[in-house]
């Protein structure tokens, strides 16, 4: 007897890549059973005229435990998040282990924000001697050991940060086979110049490199295509390197953030200034800056939501359409609560299924859902996920694909936490978690999830 069936249910297989009539056996909460023939169980979801999909995992984002950030994920389709990008936080693992939370956790180490803070690395603008390189080597290498998804280097927020550093820590990775995960130095045209960097450490340690958010850091006409362009090179070369994309044309950022330090306006060829810069928390929230209020609140409050309307919409195809660019939220970033921030946190999945798969027809449904589910799991090592099949865990995902939505809008636009639409059921180890777009109150199936990279 099963705990749970999804009968008729379209379920997207990998593998070919192909949509196949099948029915869905839960026990456990793993997968049981993957039948033609209608299933029995305790509890029954006739899946007809829906799409049945591997749970989507958020493995670029910033949810860290913040329940809010969860269920706007959650009702996205994301079953899994991984974050740690900023900061970690044992504490926090610790309690999900013990009480579980809604969505399966992981974490990445990250260089930037854990490692060098943790060995007495105060100043961003400051490269790491060699002593304390060899002190983060140890700590990286405990992390990994302990199941951290790989090393997250935020080079454009620690400027110092050496090609020494990076190396060394490449090794270790590459040791415990893990990636490198890296937010570039510089935005825009800048990126170009420092992409050269990210080759010559893929190539020279060997190290799997993933690089975050394309479509933030070079999405611009031009600058895109001669990015995608040298990673096709790198990889054709025998580099191990990958990419992801949100799916938006303005991203988001604190105003006192190094993104906005003086000539910010030159990275993205001086097409932009004050009034592209969108304030999306605090007293001005809505309102566009002007040159004196980008100075008053970049002095008095640095930690301001601004939203910097700066790329270009149809670089997000060009993206979409390379095989090893996945699509990420990077969900709340920031300090995040109702009316505030920016609208991939409650977007992009809906988004990405409904505008880029079903009314711009950019790619396949397939494709899409590989780049959210086993694409990642993969690329990162989720053991166990990605994929409906019997002995996987039962993270699943049930939409209309007719219908699925993204109504989350730029603060001033709209509320960028609104509820997407056509999602109907979201199950995670088993549980059901939102049933018709409603969270179900008190639901805590997640687990600490710990990197398997030779799944
Ligand atoms: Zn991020």
């Amino acid at each position: 007897m099963h705990d749970l069936v999804i009968n008729n249910a379209d379920v997207v297989l990998f593998n070919p890549h192909a949509v196949k009539k099948v029915n869905i056996g839960v026990r456990n909460g793993v997968i049981s059973q993957v039948s033609p023939e209608v299933l029995g169980g305790r509890q029954t979801i006739d899946a007809t005229g829906k799409v049945v999909s591997p749970g989507f995992i958020d493995f670029h984002s910033h949810v860290d435990g913040k329940v809010f950030s969860a269920e706007c994920v959650a009702r996205q389709g994301a079953t899994t998040t991984i974050g740690g990008e900023r900061s970690f936080n044992g504490k926090l693992l610790k309690d999900i282990f013990k009480d579980g939370f809604l969505i399966n956790h992981g974490f990445y180490v990250s260089h930037s924000f854990t490692l060098r803070r943790a060995v007495g690395i105060k100043d961003p603008y400051l490269a790491a001697e060699t002593g304390s390189i060899k002190e983060m080597e140890v700590l990286a290498e405990q992390f990994l050991i302990n199941g951290a998804f790989g090393i997250h280097f935020g080079l454009e927020f620690v400027p110092g940060t050496s090609e020494a550093e990076i190396v060394s820590l490449a090794e270790v990775a590459k040791r415990h086979n893990r990636k490198l995960i890296v937010h570039l130095r510089k935005d825009g045209e800048e990126a170009l110049n420092h992409f050269a960097e990210i080759e010559k450490i893929a190539s020279e340690t060997g190290v799997g490199v993933h690089i975050s958010h394309l479509m933030y850091m070079v999405g611009f006409k031009g600058v895109m295509e001669e990015v995608l362009r040298r990673i096709d090179e790198a990889r054709e070369k025998g580099q191990d390197i990958t990419a992801d994309t949100g799916l938006y044309a303005a991203f988001p950022s604190c105003i006192g953030s190094s993104i906005l330090d003086s000539k910010w306006q030159e990275a993205y060829g001086k097409r932009i200034s004050y009034d592209n810069v969108l304030i999306s928390s605090g007293i001005f929230s809505g309102q566009f800056c002007d040159e004196e209020i980008f100075h008053y609140l970049r002095s008095e409050f640095p930690n301001t939501l601004v939203t910097v309307f700066a790329c270009d919409e149809s670089e997000i195809v060009r993206a979409l359409k390379k095989e090893y660019v996945y699509v990420s939220t990077n969900a709340a970033d920031g300090p995040h609560y109702e009316n505030i921030g920016h609208p991939e946190t409650a977007g992009t999945f809906p988004r990405l299924l409904g505008t880029y798969v079903r009314d711009r027809k950019a790619i396949s449904l397939c494709d899409a859902i590989y780049k959210i589910s086993l694409g990642p799991a993969m690329r990162f090592g989720l053991k166990g996920k990605g994929i409906i099949s019997e002995g996987y865990d039962a993270d699943i995902v049930i939409f209309d694909k007719n219908n699925i939505k993204d109504t989350a809008d730029y603060v001033g636009f709209g509320n960028p936490n609104a509820k997407p639409t056509g999602i109907a059921t979201v199950i995670v180890n088993g549980e059901i978690i939102l049933k018709d777009n409603i969270i179900v109150s008190g639901a805590r199936p997640g687990r600490v999830i710990y990197s398997d990279p030779d799944t």
